[in-house]
């Protein structure tokens, strides 16, 4: 089962599968993305708002909660 999954990730490398955010070409730099835009918008995305991520620091426990109980406060 191991070596049908690594034959698999052989050949997703040599797809090149395009930018799952906008279908452009990737490019290496932001693998699996095609800029720094589009591994931003596929962040936001993850977490489920509008929130732009400006680094990838995880947030403290505190703020977290701050982020939450704000987004519960806009619905
Ligand atoms: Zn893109």
């Amino acid at each position: 089962m191991a070596e049908i999954r690594r034959l698999d990730e052989k050949r997703m490398r040599k797809r090149k599968a395009p930018c799952p955010v906008c279908g452009k070409p990737l490019v290496p730099d932001f693998r699996p993305f095609c800029s720094e835009r589009c591994k931003t918008i596929d962040l936001g995305r993850w977490l489920g708002g509008d929130y732009r991520i400006p680094t990838e620091e995880v947030p403290e426990e505190g703020e977290l909660m701050d982020l939450i109980s704000e987004q519960e406060r806009e619905d």
